[in-house]
């Protein structure tokens, strides 16, 4: 059955209403607005009624560089939770929202697998509770704002050239990479160059994700910086007088959605940067409440343990408040061998030597997770044509790096088959966690990136070409040389070449551009050809998608 089968099957059938979900964490129906049955979001008096309860325990799921032969990490995360609820513990589980442009284009739905599923998983992948149209609207919003400014006389003398802050569309849209706008002569506005991001990967989701409450939402929109005046100087949100209109429109995006997993474990699901050209990881709001309301968070960071794993740890946790005590590696056999050189066709037969090349891939990213000083697991995501014998020699190669591994059926089995996984994070809960920040964010901005390179890619050198020299200039000019880095990098590689796989090392990485977000707080450092909106592949997952009369949709995977 395909997760959308198996979805189906068991919303109908077992799906609890959400104020039953809420109340197995201790929400009262006064603490939810409900969105239909089975979604509901958080209220502010119910989160502001958690602000001194203390956390639990932080569990952080992360995972190898991704390959087309699939890893995941959500299917893990979303098991886990369960097997540690069968295991009698109380987690809760916090992730990101689909953004609709993979699931459109390559992915499909992003809420797991198999029998290791958060529901409904059709809402979740669709319009869900309606955040990702909220963050649209706003991004949207403000560059109309921008524009109106320039046609109404431009008081605060905003140079058309140098505006950094662009539309946005949930969709990978390629043909608005680039655009101008403002044509038709005097009434239609200021003619300029523009462009398009993704929703996922504009300012104005990382501030929705790092936001405390909304007097730092509004605080943050207001330090955004839209551009520069024709004196270069920054101007921002604050400047232009909107910071209010535009936190408004975001006023009910920034409380966490509550859902369910297959088996009843409460989940968050809210905010969704994507991991390589954004920072990653779903919204400290919603990691912190699962964090109050269980015994064990788990949270998944996007992508692989080089971008999601390395923003989670340097760009969510100082806000957060809590770094985590254990970190889950998720690993495929699969997914190894096609980084040891095997064929996407070929992965289907046992290949132990590609498995010992790939290995290297799996082997950095345990190294630079330990380097943070907290427990590593690795957890071997299952697949039907793994071996026994190469799933033996993986477990006894993480043996010999002093990790425990072990295998994970939760796609097939659910809860049940993720108990290993529980007991083997159970096990690295007990033991002490060091947490010790990768670079200090006061050093020198190309120190820092250097750091990144070196010790989480395993690389030797960065190269600054384009306008990046004229934007280190701008960022030592303004001040702005103490934020943390929020790399755009592709996330198949460690190196900014998504065809080289592995873990090479001794290579440069390629820096093209730094743009500052002040909002965020951070500097995006854009590397190799990293775009920040995507375009859709030759076949879309879009050409399997239907919905029949009734109603029934088919083909979200
Ligand atoms: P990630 O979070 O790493 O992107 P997901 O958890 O979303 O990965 O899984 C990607 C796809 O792979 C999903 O369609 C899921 O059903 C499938 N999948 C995950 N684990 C398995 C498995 N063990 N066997 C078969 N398919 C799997």
């Amino acid at each position: 059955m395909s997760d959308i089968e198996i979805a189906q099957a068991n919303e109908a059938s077992s799906m609890w209403p959400i104020t039953k979900v809420a109340a197995s964490i201790g929400l009262t129906a006064d603490d939810l607005e409900l969105y239909g049955k089975s979604k509901a979001k958080l209220s502010f008096t119910a989160l502001n009624a958690l602000k001194d309860k203390p956390f639990g325990k932080l569990v952080l799921v992360t995972s190898i560089n991704p390959t087309p032969a699939g890893e995941g990490k959500s299917t893990i995360t979303v098991g886990l939770g369960d097997a540690l609820q069968q295991r009698g513990q109380h987690p809760v589980i916090a992730l990101r929202e689909p953004s609709l442009g993979p699931v459109m284009g390559m992915k499909g739905g992003a809420t797991g697998g198999g029998y290791a599923q958060v529901v409904p998983m059709e809402d979740i992948n669709l319009h869900f509770t309606g955040d990702m149209h909220a963050l649209t609207t706003a991004v949207d919003t403000l560059a109309a704002l921008i524009d109106n400014h320039l046609q109404q006389g431009n008081t605060l003398n905003i140079d058309p050239r140098r505006i950094l802050w662009k539309r946005a569309l949930d969709i990978n849209d390629r043909a608005l990479r680039h655009v101008t706008i403002g044509l038709g002569g005097p009434t239609s506005g200021v003619p300029r160059e523009d462009g398009f991001d993704i929703t996922v990967a504009s300012e104005l989701m990382a501030v929705l994700c790092l936001a405390e409450n909304i007097a730092d939402l509004k605080a943050r929109i207001g330090r955004i910086v839209i551009g520069y005046t024709y004196d270069r100087k920054p101007v921002t949100v604050g400047d232009l007088k909107v910071t209010g209109a535009i936190a408004m429109l975001l006023r009910d995006a920034l409380k966490p959605n509550l859902v369910q997993t297959l088996e009843h474990t409460p989940a968050f699901i809210h905010g969704g940067p994507f991991a390589n050209i954004a920072h990653g990881c779903n919204s400290v709001l919603a990691t912190r409440t699962a964090l109050q309301l269980g015994n064990i968070a788990i949270t998944e960071a996007g992508f692989g343990a080089d971008l999601g794993g390395e923003k989670f740890m340097d760009i969510k946790t100082p806000v957060l408040g809590k770094t985590p005590d254990a970190v889950v590696i998720v690993a495929t056999v699969r997914a190894l061998k096609y980084n040891g050189g095997v064929a996407l066709a070929d992965l289907q037969q046992e290949n132990l030597d590609a498995l010992a090349k790939g290995f290297a891939n799996l082997k950095r990213h345990i190294h630079s997770m330990q380097g943070y000083g907290v427990p590593v697991v690795v957890a071997v995501n299952r697949f039907t044509s793994d071996t026994d014998a190469e799933i033996q020699w993986l477990i006894d190669a993480c043996a010999k790096l002093n990790v425990k591994a072990v295998t994970a059926t939760v796609w097939a089995d659910g809860g049940r088959g993720g108990l290993a996984v529980a007991d083997a994070v159970l096990d690295a809960l007990n033991q002490p966690s060091h947490f010790t920040p990768l670079y200090d964010r006061n050093s020198d901005v190309k120190e820092k990136i250097k750091t990144i390179v070196q010790k989480i890619y395993g690389g030797a050198d960065v190269v600054y070409e384009g306008k990046a020299n004229a934007a280190l200039r701008t960022i030592a000019k303004n001040g702005w040389q103490d934020l943390p880095i929020c790399m755009a990098k592709t996330q198949y590689s460690l190196t900014d070449n998504p065809k080289t796989l592995g873990a090479p090392e001794g290579f440069t990485i390629h820096v093209r551009d730094i743009i500052p977000k002040l909002g965020a707080g951070f500097l995006v450092v854009m590397t190799g050809t990293v775009l920040t909106m995507p375009g859709l592949p030759k076949a879309p997952a879009a050409l399997n998608m239907d919905v029949t009369d009734d109603g029934k949709i088919s083909g979200l995977f």
